[in-house]
């Protein structure tokens, strides 16, 4: 099966490469570039779209699809075609990966597996509140409360087949939830260096900048998402430099714990180019809060570390937190909502934002077969009308898919 998408401006998921260019597709990979793919092939099938921008696949870096398989199909028609599943069952996960390994119309699934939970802390906590995970067996979670619980937890996750490690340092303190029970900063460094041993990158759910601090402290290669309790210091940015750390700020997710996102939410959720690849339950979870902040927490900490973080040169990745029945965090759209608000709020470029949402991400994890429009890669790709590189919002305007080469057809009773 090839291909030649031609005529389009193209973003490869660094920079843009080619206001008028084209894309052989052979065999589900990326075959070549170049301006006369067009002419040069003229007996294979050419997609020619003018006034088009051709991208590398989206891929968001945090969500948590647990046991469904609707919720990866609503990413992948927001042109999500890899998701980063941080945290899940470990029965869950494979069976997410088995869905994304028979289907070209389902995103490739990237997973932690179980996280280094502990037991009576987070997220037990917020997935008991909302009983988010209605498959969830709780006997089965780790519980990784001591330095010598660390080394049994990694060799699991490399059993289980985990992609990376996700740890939780969660004492409440932006949350302003009293009583969880929170692993001590020696326990992460364990984790983290048992992590080491294999290779393994670790991700860190952190909400509050003491705990942030703590866990970069501990080794960490990158925050789940920016805290919000306190102003960003040098202290922070100087745990991010010993780290080299990047960070995936979720200012979507974050707005919506302070309350502060109620507006945009209502608002971005009654546009018809969301509206129409969303179910409807997911839709009126997206226009509501959180609500879960602790007195003095601002939306704006959280804004203001992304300006001073990229300013100081870390990676900021882009990914969603989309949780199956949580307000404001639904699976496709809140990943275009958190690009909207990387450019409109915390001063990225378009072009920097675009990055965040492929080649950054790609390169921070190791996994040269994706995030760019390079030959040789996977022909994961997604294609807009207009200038998102201009106007992220363009970004929406989503008219073809591929995976591996495979052309989106769409799923029933949703926009393509
Ligand atoms: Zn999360």
């Amino acid at each position: 099966m090839s291909f030649v998408i031609s005529d389009v401006q193209i973003f490869d998921g660094e920079a843009v490469v080619t206001k008028n260019g084209a894309v052989l597709v052979e065999d589900g990979l990326i075959k070549a570039i170049g301006e006369d793919l067009a002419a040069r092939y003229p007996h294979l099938e050419t997609i020619s779209k003018p006034g088009h921008t051709l991208l590398p696949g989206l891929i968001d870096a945090h969500c948590h699809p647990y046991g469904e398989s609707s919720l990866p199909e609503q990413a992948f028609r927001f042109g999500i075609t890899t998701i980063m599943d941080l945290q899940n069952e470990h029965h869950q996960a494979v069976r997410q990966k088995q869905w994304a390994k028979e289907r070209k119309d389902f995103p490739d699934v990237k997973s932690s597996h179980h996280a280094a939970t502990i037991a009576g802390g987070w997220p037990e906590w917020f997935e008991r509140r909302y009983n988010n995970n209605p498959e969830a067996k709780w006997d089965n979670w780790p519980n990784v409360a001591n330095i010598d619980d660390a080394e049994p937890f990694i060799e699991r996750a490399v059993r289980d087949g985990a992609d990376y490690i996700k740890l939780f340092h969660e004492g409440g303190a932006a949350t302003d939830i009293q009583g969880l029970v929170q692993p001590r900063e020696e326990v992460q460094a364990a984790v983290v260096a048992a992590a080491r041993r294999q290779s393994l990158k670790v991700i860190a759910h952190a909400l509050a900048r003491q705990d942030t601090i703590e866990v970069l402290r501990a080794g960490v290669d990158g925050m789940a998402h920016s805290f919000y309790d306190k102003p960003i210091n040098p202290e922070i940015i100087a745990a991010y430099k010993t780290n080299n750390a990047w960070l995936n700020p979720t200012l979507a997710a974050v707005g919506s714990l302070t309350g502060e996102a109620n507006d945009l939410l209502k608002s971005f959720s009654t546009d018809p180019r969301v509206v129409s690849r969303t179910t409807l339950h997911d839709m009126s979870l997206l226009s509501r809060c959180m609500h879960m902040s602790c007195k003095g927490a601002k939306w704006e900490y959280a804004i203001d570390s992304v300006r001073q973080l990229k300013a100081a040169g870390f990676d900021i990745i882009c990914g969603s937190d989309a949780a199956r029945g949580a307000p404001s965090v639904v699976f496709g759209a809140t990943f275009h909502l958190e690009l909207h608000l990387l450019v409109e709020k915390a001063g990225l470029l378009p072009v920097e934002a675009l990055r965040a949402a492929t080649g950054v991400t790609a390169k921070r994890f190791g996994w040269n077969d994706r995030g760019r429009i390079q030959p040789g890669l996977k022909a994961d790709l997604l294609l807009v009308e207009g200038d998102p590189v201009t106007d992220i919002t363009e970004l929406l305007n989503i008219r073809e898919i591929w995976r591996d080469g495979v052309r989106f057809e769409g799923h029933p009773g949703f926009a393509k």
